[in-house]
């Protein structure tokens, strides 16, 4: 489905994500995990063709997405960016119809299919209640969703969500992942996130791909690279591992620093 071959990228000052390789199939789900500033972001906005400065391919059902059109890129991959651009001040409805533009013509008026799809996609990420309501009247969390909405709606065989749980509280991260992961199974979606939040990344990925200062430090199942070795390699922190009781997926937790030594 998207497959990135030996990818660099970055801005003006130089590469900041180095000789990355992934592969995302179809109805797959990998999360991108990696401490502040080791390229999460960059890796996405690269992967999406928005980047100048790369070097290496990334291939959309085998054609590369550098030399696609930018609506062509939108009818395959929906973006949800970590810091949503600034916008005029649109209401939570009218961001969320923006994830038809890719499927209307410049000047096509709304259609019932239109106007159904974002309220499915608004009713999914329970927005709904505030469909009218400006952007700049919405808390973070809300406005998160609202972009995750407008993902919904563009209708994508690929999702991108960068850090889609960091503004969300714990039952708000719950139902968006809960969400996606029906995405995922039922619509053979395929999912890439990048997450700060490992326990999250862990449950509900099936591939995991740690990011240390821009390169590939470790990947493979939840299962396989959430170990205390890789945890204090790549973010420099120690941690307690458990298999969760329920799914046996590992779950680090930070023990207090008295009851470790
Ligand atoms: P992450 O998402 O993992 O926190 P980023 O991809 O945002 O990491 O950043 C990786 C590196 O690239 C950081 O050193 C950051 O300062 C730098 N960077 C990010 N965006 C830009 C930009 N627009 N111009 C120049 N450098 C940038
Ligand atoms: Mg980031």
């Amino acid at each position: 489905m998207l497959k990135i071959e030996d990818l660099s990228a970055g801005y003006e000052n130089g590469f900041v994500v180095r000789n990355v390789r992934l592969k995302l199939e179809p109805g797959e789900f990998v999360a991108v995990l990696g401490p502040n500033g080791s390229g999460k972001s960059t890796l996405i906005r690269a992967a999406l063709g928005l980047l100048r400065n790369a070097r290496g391919a990334v291939l959309l059902g085998g054609r590369e997405t550098a030399a696609m059109g930018r609506r062509e890129v939108a009818r395959e991959i929906a973006y949800v960016p970590q810091l949503p651009d600034p916008v005029f001040d649109f209401s939570a409805g009218e961001i969320v119809l923006m994830g038809r533009y890719a499927r209307q013509g410049r000047l096509d008026a709304v259609t019932a299919g239109d106007a159904e799809a974002v309220r499915e996609a608004m009713k999914a990420t329970d927005t709904l209640a505030f469909k009218d309501r400006k952007l700049s009247r919405l808390s973070g969390g809300e406005r998160q969703r609202v972009f995750i909405a407008r993902a919904l709606s563009q209708d994508t065989p690929v999702l991108l969500l960068d850090e889609p749980s960091l503004h969300l509280d714990i039952n708000y991260q719950a139902e968006i992942y809960g969400l996606l992961k029906a995405l995922q199974i039922r619509e053979k979606k395929s999912i890439l996130v990048a997450e700060h939040n490992i326990n999250l990344a862990a449950a509900h990925s099936d591939r995991l791909l740690f990011l240390k200062d821009g390169a590939i430090a470790a990947e493979g199942t939840p299962r396989e690279t959430v170990t205390a070795a890789n945890i204090r390699a790549v973010f420099g922190a120690d941690v307690d591992i458990r298999a969760n009781t329920r799914t046996g997926v590992p779950e680090i937790s930070l023990a207090a620093a008295e009851s470790r030594r």
